[in-house]
This record gives C-alpha cells, structure tokens and sequence, in this order.
C-alpha cells in the first residue's frame, strides 16, 4: 500500500458518509458534512447493547428541505453503534 492510499483511507476513516432521512420529506441523502456534538461517550442498555451517545448535527442544509437537521446517534443506521 502506498503512502497516498494510507493518507486516504485515515482521512476517510475520520469523516466517513453517513446516510441521513429528512423528517421532513422522508427522502434520504448521503452527507459527510456533519459534526459531532453532546458526546458523552459509548453507553451499554438493558439488553447490552453498545451504542455511542452524542448527536450529530449537519454542517450543511438538507438538499430536500433546506433545514440543517439534527440527529441522535442512535436513530441512525450507522457504523458508531457498532463499535465498542
Ligand atoms: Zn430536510
């Protein structure tokens, strides 16, 4: 593996896409620019499920709305819950 492909994938690995729904449309839409925010860690339920608790926040308007939509963590089918 070379040194450009190495920087690439630390780079994506950093912020990858995530999939979003609008609540307002319904429509879905893929963004890489959000942050996170309210990161209190990775919390583990009843049932013993790992999920990180924090929100992201798009850093750009929805492309169905317009609005800059904010979402818990753990409402979106993304890689974060997975991981310990
Ligand atoms: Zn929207």
């Amino acid at each position: 593996m070379s040194n450009i492909s190495r920087h690439y994938l630390q780079e994506k690995r950093k912020r990858m896409v995530l999939v979003f729904i609008c609540p307002k449309t319904g429509h879905q839409f893929s963004s890489k620019d959000y942050s996170i925010t309210e990161n209190r860690g990775v919390v583990v339920d009843a049932q013993g499920n790992r999920t990180l608790d924090a929100k992201v926040v798009l850093d750009a308007p929805c492309p169905h709305c317009g609005e800059q939509h904010a979402y818990h963590v753990a409402d979106l089918a993304c890689p974060f819950s997975a991981k310990p």
